[in-house]
């Protein structure tokens, strides 16, 4: 008699090629011998949207000695940086380009470990239903003609999407290469956003040598900080501290203890291992509250960019090129060739209406819910899934097991990366989406060794 997971032709589905989906793909594969299968609507799987871009410029805003994408292999991502020869070390911003290349490689390796249990199907992934066993997938593009994918598990690692869609000359999506292309070397430029986004079209737009105005404009108008020199020492505070008290008396024992010469890198150091239980420490109207005031300060202290950047922004403020607005916007029409644009500064009640050649989308990737998408529109449809109670992402348990209308986590459907950040706040780059990995890939592993007959040991 045919086994129950004879029947399927996966045990695990990952859903998205990008970095978290990668990342699982290379720990199930060492990790076990269980089948997998990865799909990915793009044409290049591994990349995803951090590290698709093609320009050197952009850096990681780790050091690479932090950036290894397996748990248990720290100098993993360091040892190929030296293999790679490009005379850059483990304390270096390494380009993204090149962090690109290295998931490529884990990539193939895994493939080639896997001896044809890792398989890559390219497609978009439009419905998944639930069955008693296991998941059912439709595929957008997959080829062979068999009608809905089985597979047993399924991991939805579908990270990010752009902040908004394009209309003429104002874009929404600032991670396509048309954000910033045919433009003319002075036109005028209007970036929505401060921070990370919107430094890369900066240093992007700088290596174009653009030599027109540029305004980046947020309500509070906050920068990320640089780098401090590594390593930065670790402080000695007693982080418990911080996990009492109200939302303000926590912020104010934070700002306290900097005052009193505790270096804010250091504090952001020690408190990086507390950071979900700190999160999870605050009740809903906390958390809620922590995202509308505390957030963006917090978000520049805790992603920094390599001191490099630091001082490209600081050479464009100098030479006059770059102004940070504190300020709220309203767009107003747009045509292909300009925007109009209505600007309130922070403090001010006067409306500035302005127009510029181009506006661009900086306000970082989205994860939320959104039933335009096909995949969220049918399992929202079927119950499958709803959004987390702070609205930014999908409502996942404590074991990242989908949560569905009725409140009941999924046994079968489980996310990774960035869709879970309402219930992980910290969970967007790649040190922590690689412990999470590893959590899911246990968990996976663990359920998948149930009596059917497979074999799920090491593989060799
Ligand atoms: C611009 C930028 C720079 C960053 N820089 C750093 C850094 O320097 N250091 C760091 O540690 N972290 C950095 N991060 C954070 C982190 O590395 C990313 O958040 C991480 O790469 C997330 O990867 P992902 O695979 O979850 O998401 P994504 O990169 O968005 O990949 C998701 C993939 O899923 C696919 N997909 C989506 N829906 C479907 C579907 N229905 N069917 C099939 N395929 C689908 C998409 O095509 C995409 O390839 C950066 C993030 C961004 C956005």
């Amino acid at each position: 008699m045919m086994s129950p997971a004879a029947a399927f032709p996966a045990d695990i589905a990952i859903v998205g090629g990008g970095a978290s989906g990668v990342l699982l793909a290379a720990l199930l594969i060492r990790k076990s011998a269980l089948r997998v299968v990865l799909i990915e609507r793009g044409s290049t799987p591994a990349l995803g949207v951090a590290y698709s871009t093609q320009c050197r410029g952009h850096l990681l805003n780790v050091r690479a000695s932090d950036m290894s994408a397996l748990d248990d292999e720290p100098d993993h991502f360091a040892q190929w940086v030296a293999r790679d020869g490009s005379g850059l070390g483990h304390n270096d911003f390494v380009p993204r380009a090149d962090y690109g290349r290295y998931l490529k490689d884990l990539l193939a390796d895994s493939v080639q470990r896997s001896e044809g249990r890792l398989r890559i199907v390219t497609g978009e992934v439009t419905a998944i239903r639930e069955q008693a066993a296991g998941v059912e997938i439709d595929i957008d593009g997959h080829g062979d003609g068999h009608g809905p994918f089985l597979t047993r598990k399924a991991v939805l690692a579908t990270g990010h999407r752009p902040p908004s869609v394009d209309s003429g000359a104002y874009r929404g999506n600032p991670w396509r290469e048309d954000a910033i292309e045919d433009l003319a070397p002075d036109a005028s430029i209007l970036l929505i956003g401060t921070s990370l986004t919107m430094i890369d079209v900066l240093v992007s737009l700088m290596e174009r040598g653009h030599t027109g105005p540029i305004t980046a404009l947020s309500r509070r108008g906050l920068v990320p900080r640089f780098h401090p020199p590594a390593p930065i020492p670790s402080p000695d505070v007693d982080t418990r501290e911080f996990f009492a008290g109200s939302l303000s008396q926590r912020a104010a024992r934070f700002r306290s203890t900097v005052r009193n010469g505790v270096g804010w890198a250091g504090l952001m150091q020690v408190l990086r291992p507390h950071n979900n239980e700190l999160w999870h420490g605050l009740d809903l109207d906390q958390r809620r509250r922590f995202l509308r005031h505390l957030r963006p300060w917090w978000d520049i202290h805790r992603h920094r960019v390599a001191p490099h950047i630091g001082e490209i922004i600081e050479d464009a403020k100098a030479r006059g090129q770059l102004s940070i607005v504190a300020a709220k916007i309203e767009i107003g029409h747009a045509t292909d060739r300009t925007v109009d644009v209505t600007i309130v500064r922070r403090g001010s009640t006067v409306r500035e209406q302005r127009h510029f050649d181009r506006v661009i989308d900086c306000r970082g990737p989205r994860n939320e819910v959104d039933e335009r998408l096909p995949l969220h529109a049918q399992m929202t449809k079927d119950g499958l899934l709803r959004a987390d109670p702070l609205g930014q992402g999908l409502d996942v348990a404590e074991n990242e097991a989908l949560i569905g209308r009725n409140g009941r986590a999924s046994r079968n459907i489980y996310v990774l990366g960035p869709p879970t950040r309402g219930r992980y706040t910290e969970i967007v780059a790649i040190p922590d989406i690689r412990l999470q990995a590893a959590e899911v890939a246990e968990h996976l592993i663990e359920q998948l060794r149930q009596p059917s007959g497979l074999a799920v040991g090491p593989a060799a």
